[in-house]
């Protein structure tokens, strides 16, 4: 539902921006899904597979069939094989809130979202990695 529902929203008329807050700092920053045009198709169920590492997106854009944004919808289970989707920028959105803002009467051509992801920002992974302090 939450899936099928945001697939056609973005293939039709939509763009969806997702929040997301690092896990370390706070700091927030903001994910645009990649705008539409010819060469791009939102598809539901999408396999990938990654350095012999195998997933599906529940949602994903393609760019003449390479994935460049994958989308989740949090039900009830955690995503996994998150080492899959190693470079490609992906969000994961509770399915409450996206069916909540589908459901609106007049839905906006732009929605927010929030990650469900737990991640660091790029420079507290910087940090993580070197062990210099900024
Ligand atoms: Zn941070």
């Amino acid at each position: 539902m939450a899936k099928e529902g945001l697939c056609e929203y973005l293939q039709s008329i939509g763009e969806i921006s997702v929040t997301r807050r690092c896990t370390k700092c706070k700091k927030k920053s903001e994910i645009n899904s990649p705008t539409n045009s010819n060469s791009k198709d939102w598809n539901c169920e999408i396999s990938h597979e990654y350095n012999f590492l195998k997933c599906r997106f529940d949602i994903a854009c393609l760019d003449n069939n390479k994935i460049i944004f994958g989308i989740e919808i949090l039900n009830t289970h955690i995503t996994g094989n998150v080492g899959a989707r190693e470079g490609i920028e992906w969000v994961e959105l509770t399915a409450s809130d996206v069916i909540g803002k589908l459901s609106q009467k007049n839905v906006p051509i732009k929605l927010n979202f929030e990650d469900q992801k737990s991640v660091k920002c790029p420079s507290c992974c910087q940090f993580a990695r070197t062990g210099f302090a900024k």
